[in-house]
Parts: structure tokens; sequence; C-alpha cells
């Protein structure tokens, strides 16, 4: 099937004991036995079945299987959020001690889990001087144990070379892990490119409703695993804390997701209530159609804003002259994603007045939801970096980014033109020669 078709019935058909048609929520914590024998044969993982909430659940299994198959992975495990995915898939390959490279650009929590969090568990994560193959081989030693990617970064919005830094990943027998949360697997899809794990916030595009929290980690089910037994025993080896289970036997290409869920989803417990799995398939079954709208609506902005004297520059991956337009065309099928980032006048207090003038457009961190939103990353996302981390991840002072929503286009040009007037007002008027100066230096 393709995306459009899997997005509505990936992963289900009708419900087999009551023949509904919409995926039913199964708000239970416990799944009945039939006998003695039947619960050991369940927790041996020897019969399918669900035992416990916190391991798995129907309605869950849906959109595990559906954006499993959206993505073209084997098998997926959703989690309570976006973060809790990246903790546990960093978690699952990583071990005390090792390491894990990533390109700079991440998402601003992201930075601080991999900066500040996961060292207090031994698990060092470098971040490479750039996104290129270059900067990130020359980091990798004995003790890397993957490489970590956004596939369009939020909030910069620069696209990476997922194909050159998966054929550095496998060089050094080392898996991909891409977060594909901000292109969807509507405008992307990482394995297709070499990638080996995906993640994904669900709140973002795929819920696409700003309701729902979630997250999920995909297998694409073909890392070697079992020949990187040296690197990655834990896959390989009896499991002490699975009565000695071993997850290459057991799960076979499956053994990433199937570890994923039996130690860490099991025993530290980051479960998506079945309510938000079930709000979440409703945001997808309608994606594909949501994507398109998002995306046009976005170049139409980006138009605007790149011919307004009042702009001082804009970063859209859609305009020839963008240093990522080559591999937008190659990765996003010549589609831009609808994130926007760009710069009004005045530095840091140009950026704070052009978003308290916003009406329709709503201030707020998120992204990807129906409504237009905008973020200004310096005050919020991005305030416990540094200015030099900062820049690094991305962000100037000035920076604005927008998250094009699908409402008339027409009524998001009307408000961003009212609150560039506004920002206008404010801006003293001797700096309209520097601001000038800035413009053409760009
Ligand atoms: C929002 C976001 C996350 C975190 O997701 P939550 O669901 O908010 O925990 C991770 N990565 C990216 C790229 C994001 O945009």
């Amino acid at each position: 099937m393709r995306r459009e078709t899997i997005a509505i019935h990936g992963g289900y058909m009708v419900d087999p004991t009551t023949r509904a048609v919409a995926v039913p929520i199964y708000q239970t914590v416990a799944y009945a036995f039939d006998s003695a024998e039947h619960g050991a044969a369940l927790f041996n993982l020897e019969t399918p079945g669900h035992r416990y909430g916190r391991i798995s659940n129907p309605t869950n299994d849906v959109l595990e299987a559906r954006v499993a198959e959206l993505e073209g992975g084997i098998g997926a495990l959703s989690v309570a959020t976006g973060q809790a995915a990246l903790h546990f898939a960093v978690l699952n390959l990583v071990e005390h001690g090792k390491n894990l490279v990533s390109v700079p650009q991440l998402y601003g929590t992201t930075y601080t889990l991999f900066a500040n969090i996961l060292p207090q568990l031994g698990i060092t994560v470098r971040f490479a001087e750039s996104a290129e193959p270059a900067a990130i081989a020359r980091l990798i030693d004995d003790d890397t144990r993957g490489i970590f990617c956004e596939s369009v970064g939020n909030p910069a919005g620069n696209i990476c070379d997922i194909e050159a830094l998966a054929e550095v990943a496998h060089r050094h027998a080392m898996p991909l892990l891409v977060d594909n949360t901000v292109a969807t697997p509507i405008l992307l899809r990482p394995f297709e490119y070499g990638a080996d794990i995906l993640i994904h916030s669900l709140t973002k595009f795929l819920g696409g409703h700003g309701t729902t929290l979630g997250g999920i980690i995909v297998d694409s089910g073909r890392f070697p695993w079992a020949e990187q037994a040296d690197r990655y025993p834990m896959f390989s080896q009896p499991d002490p804390s699975y009565h000695g289970l071993i997850y290459t036997d057991h799960f076979g290409a499956a053994a990433y997701i199937g570890r994923c869920r039996s130690v860490y989803q099991r025993n530290m417990g980051s479960v998506l209530p079945p309510l938000s799995a079930f709000l979440l398939l409703q945001g997808i079954e309608k994606l594909a159609l949501r994507i398109e709208r998002h995306v046009e609506n976005a170049r139409r902005v980006a138009e605007f804003l790149r011919d307004d004297r009042r702009v001082q520059w804009v970063n859209y991956v859609g305009f020839p002259d963008n240093p990522y337009y080559p591999l937008a065309q190659k990765y996003l099928n010549g589609r831009a994603c609808s994130l926007i980032t760009f710069g009004v006048r005045g530095g840091f207090d140009g950026g704070c007045h052009f978003y308290n003038a916003l009406k329709l457009i709503k201030r707020l961190v998120n992204l990807g939801d129906a409504k237009s939103l905008a973020c200004h990353p310096a005050s919020t996302t991005h305030r416990q970096m540094t200015p030099a981390e900062q820049l690094k991840a991305g962000v100037t002072p000035d920076t604005i980014r927008l998250s094009v929503g699908i409402e008339h286009v027409d009524d998001i040009i009307e408000d961003l033109d009212q609150a560039l007037e506004a920002c206008e007002r404010v801006a003293a008027p001797s700096d309209n020669g520097i601001a000038g100066a800035a413009r053409s230096a760009q």
C-alpha cells in the first residue's frame, strides 16, 4: 500500500472480538490468563498475547504497526513522549562507558539529554563540529556505538545527508539513529537511505492537532546485531533480567525493538496511554493531506517573507539559494517542510517585539500543529545554552521559527504583516541604515 493508504488502514482491519471498524480504545491494565500454563507461556514469550499494560496494549499495537509500516520498518515501540523515545533508543544501544556521536543541530531538550543527563549514566555524547560526514567520522573511536542526527533539524531546518551518514556508520559497523519528527514519513523515509533506527515525537505532525504527547521508536530490522556481538553483546548474550533470553534468537531481525520493550519499557515504564494512541491514530489518518497543505502554505509564507524589506533574512530550504536546497531535492523530493526560520530587525529585542505582536499565530514551543505556531528559541527552547552553543545549534538571538499551519494562507500572511509593522514602529528610525547594511550583507 502507498503511504496515504497505510496512514488510514495500516495495522488494523476490524476488531477481532467486536467487529468495530474504528480502532477501539482498550482502557485496561491487565489481561486474563486462561490457565497457569497460558500465563507461563505468555511470560516466556512463547505465545503471542498481552499480559500487562506496561508492556503492551492492543490500541498501542495498531499505532506501532501503522507507524512501522509508514516508515518501512519491521516493528515499533510507542512510549509516553518523544524524549522518552530518544532516551530508550540510546539506552538500548550505548552501555555505560561507551559513546554516541551526534550532529550539533538538535532539538533543545535532546541537546540537554545528550549533554547533561546521559553523562550522569556514564554515556557520553560527542557533538561534531558540523553534520559533515568527515566531521562525524573524526569523533568515532573504539567505544562509539552509534551515530545520531535529526533528518530535518529543529529549529534550524537543516537537512542531514542521511545516506552519507549511514555509510560512515556502517563502515564503522554501527547503526545510524535518525529523529524523523520534522520530516515525517510522508516527506522522507530514512530507512530508504540506510538509517537503522528511527525516533519520532508523535506530539508534532503525526498527531497534528496539539492535543496529545507521544513518542515512538521504529526498527528497520536490518542492522546485523548477531554479527557485531562483540560490540553489542546485549542482543546476543543471555539476559539475566529475562531468565537468560537471547534477543537475536528470540526476536530475530527485530532484536533491537524486542529488547527495548522487554528491558526498558518493562522495567522503566514510559507507557503511552491507550487513549493517546487512539488520538494519535486519528491524526495520522489525515497526515498526508495535512502535510500537502502545510508544505504549500509554507512556500507562500516563505515567499512573502523573502520579498519583504522588513525581514532581515529567511531560511527556507525550498529556495534555490539555500545551502540545503540540493539535500531538500534529494531527500524531500523537491518539497520543503513547513518550518521556516527568519530574523527581524533589532536582534534579541526585535525578535521579542515581533513575537509579542502576533495575533493569529500562537506563541508557544511546539510544531506540527494544524494551527500556525511561532517560537523565539533564544528566549525559550534554547535559553539554557550559551550564545556559542545556540549558534552551533543554528539559533541566533533574532531567530523566529514558524511552523506554518493549514489555515487559509492569506490569514497567516496578514498576521505576519501586521506583526512586522508593529515591530517597525518600536525599532528606532536610526536603525534603518544598519539594518539595510546587514540585509545587503546577507
Ligand atoms: C518535540 C521534539 C522532540 C521531543 O518530543 P516530545 O514529544 O515533546 O517529548 C524530539 N525531537 C524533535 C525533533 C522534536 O521536535
